[in-house]
Formats: C-alpha cells, sequence, structure tokens
C-alpha cells in the first residue's frame, strides 16, 4: 500500500478504535509523524496513564510497552511488533538480581527504567537517565546501591554521588557505536557546535562531551540554547525528533551508526494490522505489576 494510503488507513482505524499512538524518541521519522506524542519511556508512560483512550498502541520496545501496562492496568497496551526488545534489559534477570541482594543485605536496588517488569518486581526504586543521580542521592548515606542494568549511566552517577555503588555491567549496544574521535572531528568541521550525548555512552565520549543529558533534558537544553547546532550523541532517531521541534537548528548525529535495530522494528504496515487486529497485547502478571508499579511511583514520589 503507498505510504500516504497508509498513513490515512491508520488514521481512519485510529479513530474507530479510540486509540491513541505514542511514539518514542528513536523511533523512525515515518512513525514519528503519524504519533499523537513523542516522548522518553516514562513520559509515554505517564502520559499512557492519564489518557482518556483506552487502546495505546506503543511504538518503542518491550520494556516500554511492559511499563506502560504496568502504569495503566485498565488499558489495552499494544506493542506493534512484540520481538522488539532491548538487549541492555535483557542483560539484567530477576533470579540473579536476587542472587545480588543475597551478597549485600540491606542495599538498596535503583533501577533503570530500561529493564523487565520481574527486574522492576525485585527493585526499591526505579530511575530514569534524567532523575538517576537524584534517586541514589536519595538513599540514605551510608547504605549500598545496587544499580543495573546499564554499568555507564551506573559509571556516570557514581562519578557525581557519594554513595557505594555496585554496578550491574549491562549496556547499550547501540550507544557504544559512538567514539570520541569522531566527535572530535565533527567538532573540527562544525566550529561553535554543541555536544550533548546520552548517558548511556561509554564514558571516553561522556569526557568529550559539553552536556551529558537522556533524551528529555536534550529537547529541553536546546530549548534555552543559544547556540545555532549540536552535536548529537545518542540513538540517531532523536536527531529527526530535534530537528523536527527546532528547525531552525542543525543537528549532526555524532555516529550515523548509532540506530537501534530494535526500535526500527515498529513500521506503518504493524501499526496498521496493530489498529485492525488489536493485537499483540502487552501484559504483566498482577502480582509482579504491582511490585513493578510500587518501584515506579516510589521514583516519581522522589524526583
Ligand atoms: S537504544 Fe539501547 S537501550 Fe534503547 S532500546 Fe535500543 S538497545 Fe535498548
Amino acid at each position: 500500500m503507498p505510504r500516504q494510503e497508509l498513513v490515512h488507513t491508520i488514521a481512519r482505524l485510529k479513530a474507530d478504535r479510540g486509540a491513541i499512538i505514542l511514539a518514542h524518541n528513536y523511533q523512525p521519522p515515518e512513525i514519528q509523524d503519524v504519533a499523537d506524542r513523542l516522548g522518553d519511556s516514562l513520559d509515554l508512560s505517564r502520559f499512557a496513564a492519564t489518557a482518556t483512550e483506552k487502546t495505546i498502541i506503543f511504538c518503542g520496545v518491550h520494556f516500554m510497552a511492559e511499563t506502560a501496562a504496568i502504569l495503566s492496568p485498565d488499558k489495552k497496551v499494544i506493542l506493534p511488533d512484540p520481538k522488539a526488545g532491548c538487549p541492555m534489559a535483557d542483560m539484567m534477570c530477576a533470579e540473579d538480581l536476587v542472587s545480588v541482594k543475597k551478597l549485600h543485605p540491606g542495599a538498596v536496588v535503583v533501577t533503570y527504567v530500561n529493564s523487565t517488569a520481574e527486574v522492576k518486581a525485585e527493585t526499591d526504586i526505579c530511575c530514569t537517565s534524567a532523575n538517576a543521580l537524584a534517586v541514589v542521592n536519595s538513599v540514605p548515606e551510608g547504605k549500598k546501591v545496587i544499580f543495573g542494568p546499564d554499568r555507564y549511566l551506573g559509571a556516570w552517577v557514581a562519578g557525581q554521588t557519594t554513595r557505594e555503588m555496585i554496578l550491574w555491567q549491562g549496556y547499550c549496544p547501540t550507544h557504544q557505536k559512538i567514539y570520541p574521535d569522531e566527535i572530535d572531528e565533527l567538532r573540527k568541521v562544525h566550529a561553535g557546535a554543541v555536544v550533548m550525548v546520552h548517558p548511556e555512552v561509554n564514558p571516553g565520549v561522556a569526557a568529550v562531551a559539553d552536556v551529558v543529558l537522556g533524551t528529555g533534558g536534550m529537547l529541553a537544553y536546546v530549548e534555552k540554547s543559544p547556540a545555532r547546532t549540536f552535536i548529537v550523541g545518542t540513538e540517531a532517531g532523536m536527531v529527526y525528533r530535534l530537528q523536527k521541534r527546532f528547525p531552525d537548528r542543525t543537528f549532526i548525529p555524532a555516529s550515523e551508526r548509532a540506530l537501534c535495530p530494535n526500535m526500527k522494528k515498529i513500521s506503518l504496515e504493524k501499526i496498521a494490522k496493530s489498529l485492525e487486529t488489536l493485537a499483540p497485547v502487552i501484559t504483566v502478571e498482577p502480582r509482579v505489576a504491582d511490585r513493578a508499579r510500587t518501584a515506579i511511583r516510589r521514583m516519581i514520589e522522589t524526583t
């Protein structure tokens, strides 16, 4: 079906079904263009919980749809491709976390929202890349923090807090495709550009950046910055999001290779099919969802 026809079909089915389409900032341009709301994973999940629509088409990866389902137990959350997973979230499993907790009795578990529902259920308090430092600092002095799954976000926080942190050794393969020497080369070509990188990059990349921010933080930073050109060190889909929001500025990806293959699994065809069939629905077992919700709510109350 030609793209324009597909876009019309999606709009018609969305109205028929009383659905809303949410898309993560890393989604492909054509998906961002049909979304009702763009954002980071937590922003979208919180929006889903307050939306009047009962059917949520979540264009992102599995843990994001799970988080939306945890916060909206009364709604149908649909992930157009259920195989869109997150390798970093899969690097931390609940059984291993339980074992590590036993090794450090009394430690507080802080888990990045990029984690499975089962891991969140074994967590004391969740965090995002934007509030990770504030969440860790909310842990009483003297208590150890078990932090996962991202070792680079963890290391970035550990460098700024007095809390003792035990870091899980997970990482995002996509953010590891950004290299400091390529940023140095881009700086030479774009003199005066501001380099913004995500805390999921490795420390060598963070060291050459001007600012380290989550995707929501990047949008807020550009809004206030007098700079005209920005080198963007995160998943390259963010460049389209920024360019659309700030058409008078220039955004350059720090690496054209930083494309998350899972984020790119969502297509217009799959969205149309999901609206037609109202599937696949992402569900979380109520006992797991209740415990995971508590960890997410603690974060929302803390920051
Ligand atoms: S960009 Fe990285 S953290 Fe985000 S979904 Fe892809 S693999 Fe996971």
